[in-house]
């Protein structure tokens, strides 16, 4: 068999220049850790609303939950999606007013909300009936938005079944709420994290007119549509650029709404961070499991445990780099836990330089979104995933 010598495009995620940076950074630090180029996420910012001048963008936190991306945000004049009392707590800490914060998961508690509503949050999302109830009562004449449930077909990372209800039952939540003396202002939607395909947001924005039509007729006149998340970051399957998205979306949204569009708020979480984020690792093992095995196994000091975890099912798969020359040789790729699930690939097999050894590094990319956030504390003693600011 021929024998291929091993490439990585390394130009599609980073360029020569940062990537020097990130190696002059990393060098006297002991991995594993995730770097963040704040810069990255502000022209992201930038780019998002050049691309979607009439959207409000409401960050979703749990993407990047750090503070300094918080703050970077913040001042470019961003809102926040938060999903918890602590999110909450940590936006209003770093200065964000209560105006500008969404509370955004459809589980909440009763004391919960009462706490938000305390706080000064005004904006809520629901999709059940007991969820619209506790709203009543703790947070009473707030503007309420209403999760419709969506397919997560051709999402890298689904969100669906578990958020949402069908339209039958929102539109009775919807006339429910007026009676309660709530805001029933506007309806919310995602269609899975890392969608790749952009028709899904078609069927769920013919969804939202077929219920602002419902609503109009019984006289309450919805607001606004929330076009969630579920916008690309650059992994190694291919998605369209984010213009692409825009330009689709703004269509679908005329060909509902004509001219007059709804208010539009969108929720990018992975496509405002996910880019902007390196993960350096080292190689702890490299073992042959028998003496005719094909693949060797390759251990690296990160793994599902310490950041990793969107590798469930291997439905991320980040790019990653090994600076070494050699014959591509494809491996499988695991962490360095002691639980036997924490393999990160073995179907899709990962080639590196037959040159690879034990002790050199590699580079994770399109980390910034769903690592160190999801990492754990103390999992076989592991200290959780560090993280530097650039
Ligand atoms: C997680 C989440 C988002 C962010 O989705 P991405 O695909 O990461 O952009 C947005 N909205 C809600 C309600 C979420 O739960």
């Amino acid at each position: 068999m021929r024998k291929e010598m091993y490439e990585f495009p390394l130009a599609d995620f980073i360029s020569e220049k940062d990537f020097k940076q990130i190696k002059k950074f990393s060098q006297d630090k002991e991995t594993p850790f995730l770097i963040i180029d704040l810069k990255k996420i502000e022209k992201m910012y930038d780019q998002i609303i050049e691309n979607m001048p009439f959207a409000k963008v409401h960050y979703a936190v749990k993407a990047n939950p750090m503070d300094e991306v918080v703050v970077a945000l913040k001042n470019k004049g961003s809102n926040f999606d938060a999903a918890t009392v602590y999110e909450i707590d940590q936006l209003l800490r770093l200065g964000v007013e209560p105006e500008r914060i969404s509370y955004g998961n459809t589980i909440k508690k009763e004391k919960d909300i009462a706490y938000a509503y305390e706080k000064g949050i005004r904006l809520f999302v629901t999709d059940s009936e007991n969820d619209l109830k506790k709203l009543a009562k703790q947070a009473p004449g707030v503007r309420v938005f209403f999760r419709v449930l969506t397919e997560s077909d051709g999402a890298d990372w689904p969100l669906s079944r578990k958020f949402g209800a069908h339209p039958d039952v929102i539109y009775k939540l919807i006339l429910k709420a007026r009676k309660l003396g709530l805001v029933p202002y506007g309806l919310s939607f995602h269609v899975g994290s890392q969608q790749r395909d952009i028709g899904q947001w078609d069927s769920a924005i013919s969804m939202c007119k077929y219920l602002f039509d419902a609503a109009a007729e019984k006289g309450i006149e919805l607001k606004m549509i929330n076009l969630g998340g579920g916008f690309p970051a650059k992994y190694i399957a291919p998605a369209q650029e984010l213009e692409t998205y825009a330009h689709e979306i703004i269509r679908f949204l005329h060909e509902d709404f004509g001219d007059e569009l709804p208010e539009i708020i969108i929720e990018p979480g992975r496509s405002l961070t996910a880019d902007a984020g390196v993960i350096v690792t080292e190689v702890v093992m490299i073992s042959q499991k028998a003496r005719y095995n094909q693949y060797s196994w390759v251990y690296l000091d990160i793994g599902k445990f310490g950041g990793l975890i969107e590798t469930l099912e291997e439905s991320i798969k980040y790019p990653i780099y090994c600076e070494k020359k050699g014959y591509a040789e494809e491996v499988i790729l695991a962490g360095p836990t002691c639980d036997s699930m924490d393999i990160l690939y073995e179907h899709h097999k990962y080639a590196f330089p037959h040159t690879l050894k034990e002790g050199n590094r590699l580079y994770i990319f399109t980390t910034g979104a769903y690592t160190q956030s999801y990492s754990s504390v103390a999992f076989n003693g592991f200290p959780p995933l560090k993280a530097y600011i650039i």
